[in-house]
């Protein structure tokens, strides 16, 4: 009987499980003996450390992402949300793009759904806030730094112009410090096109709640960014929250006020809703119990990891895997080869990786790292930033358009005009509509 392996999410978890399972199980799925899913709303998985780069201008979107269609011809691609999951009856609620929800029953299933940002009940924040985890949110983000750049130049008004060019973004870790120092980097590039600003009067706040940046670089690299994002001029307030921030007028608890247009919000990650709404075991933090041989708990058959998964580290005893691609990626090819002994009655063997440490790009030939202990800052840091990475990115194809946009910014000026008009495609038409109405 054919053995249905469902898997909830594309992303890094996914597409990596996906992929091992197709070149390892090429002979059953040829026979029909094994099929695959993977339900996602996107066709695509996005290589998210590549994010920053792509609000920056220094690579095309479309080349961050991989299109799961093409890498995975055996593999059923389905578009929607998994909206619940039943694993006593062993069924998933598919809520496809468009039309009806329906039940898909599984043999197997992988829990592979990621994170979506952590916030807090704070007012004002659905007002002003974004999030910075997906391709949309880097591009309207990129779109929106260069608008405010045109609006502020464009006004007389001072109060628009100090509160267009005010950019906060809450949480300084990998994410928050990797897109605050890239579009820093970029806006101060563009105010050279124009004649009324200078990069000094772009005003960046980085709000942190803890006393470190960046602790993903460790204690000594984190004060040294610190360091860094202040003598370009980042206003960072440590040991700082977020009070609220309706219209606009941000407060923070250290007592300042202000005006902003924009407030990034990366101040951590929670499990995709789905994990809460299935009936798998969960952690006391909401996450799924995956076991170190990255089954869930009390299951044979229901597999998880990434962000949305709790899993034990077993090279440092009771603690659990921090939410990274450096962890997800390597627990997909665990995972893939834990199902297929799964399916031939073998024993499952424990997911085991001793994290070796990061590195952060801080904007163009800027850069962190600490990996394996060696300690890189600058531009050694950016260019060992720049080479994993590349090493990292799915397929040849995504490789080579990489490299390519890379190359074409050594020649050319990044791009610093905003595209923001197409978040808004039909504006023009309507108006237009209006106007024949009259
Ligand atoms: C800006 C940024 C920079 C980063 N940089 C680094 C870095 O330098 N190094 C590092 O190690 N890590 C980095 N990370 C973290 C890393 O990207 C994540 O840890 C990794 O993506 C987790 O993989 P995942 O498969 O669990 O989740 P994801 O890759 O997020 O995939 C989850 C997938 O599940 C899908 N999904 C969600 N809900 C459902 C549902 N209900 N039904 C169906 N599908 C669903 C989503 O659409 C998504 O495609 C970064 C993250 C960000 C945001």
């Amino acid at each position: 009987m054919s053995q249905h392996i469902l898997i909830v999410g594309g992303g890094y978890v996914g597409l990596y499980t996906a992929l091992r399972l197709q070149r390892k199980l090429a002979k059953e799925l040829r026979s029909g003996e094994v099929r695959i899913t993977i339900i996602d709303p996107q066709s695509y998985m996005t290589y998210q450390p590549f994010l920053p780069e792509a609000a920056a201008g220094n690579l095309s979107p479309r080349h961050l992402v991989a299109p799961l269609r093409r890498i995975l011809p055996k593999v059923q691609i389905l578009n929607g949300l998994v909206t619940k999951v039943n694993h006593a009856g062993h069924t998933v609620t598919f809520q496809p793009a468009e039309g009806a929800a329906r039940d898909i029953a599984y043999d197997v299933i992988v829990m592979a759904a990621g994170s979506i940002s952590r916030t807090l009940p704070i007012p004002g924040l659905t007002d002003i806030g974004i999030g910075f985890k997906t391709v949309g949110e880097a591009i309207a983000l990129r779109n929106r730094v260069l608008h405010l750049l045109d609006v502020a130049e464009s006004t007389d008004d001072l109060e628009v112009r100090r509160r267009a060019l005010t950019f906060v973004v809450v949480g300084a870790g990998f994410a928050g410090v990797e897109a605050l120092a890239e579009l820093e980097d970029m806006a101060k590039d563009s105010t050279r096109y124009y004649r009324n600003l200078t990069p000094a009067d772009v005003r960046w706040v980085l709000v942190e709640a803890t006393d470190r940046v960046l602790p993903e670089v460790g204690p000594e690299m984190g004060k040294w960014t610190l360091e860094q994002l202040r003598e370009r001029g980042i206003d960072v307030k440590l040991n700082t929250r977020l009070e609220s921030c309706e219209g606009g007028h941000v407060v923070l608890s250290d007592g300042s006020e202000f005006e902003a247009e924009t407030l990034v919000w990366t101040a951590g990650v929670k499990p995709s809703p789905v994990v809460a709404d299935s009936d798998l075991p969960l952690d006391e933090r909401g996450r799924l119990k995956a076991t170190t041989k990255l089954t869930l708990a009390g299951t044979r058959d229901a597999f998880a990891a990434g962000d949305a998964a709790g899993v034990p580290d077993v090279t440092n005893p009771g603690q659990y895997c921090a939410p990274n691609a450096q962890h997800a990626v390597r627990q997909a090819k665990v995972l893939a080869d834990n199902i297929i002994r799964y399916l031939r009655g073998q024993e499952l063997v424990d997911y085991r990786h001793k994290y070796v440490g990061s590195v952060a790009g801080l904007g163009l030939h800027q850069g962190v790292a600490n990996v394996y202990g060696v300690k890189l800052r600058g531009f050694p840091a950016w260019f060992m930033h720049r080479t994993y990475h590349l090493s990292r990115v799915p397929t040849l194809n995504r490789k080579v358009r990489v490299v390519v946009d890379w190359t074409l910014a050594l020649f050319f000026k990044r791009e610093t005009i905003s595209l923001g008009e197409m978040e808004h495609p039909r504006e023009g038409f309507r108006a237009a509509v209006k106007t024949m109405r009259r």
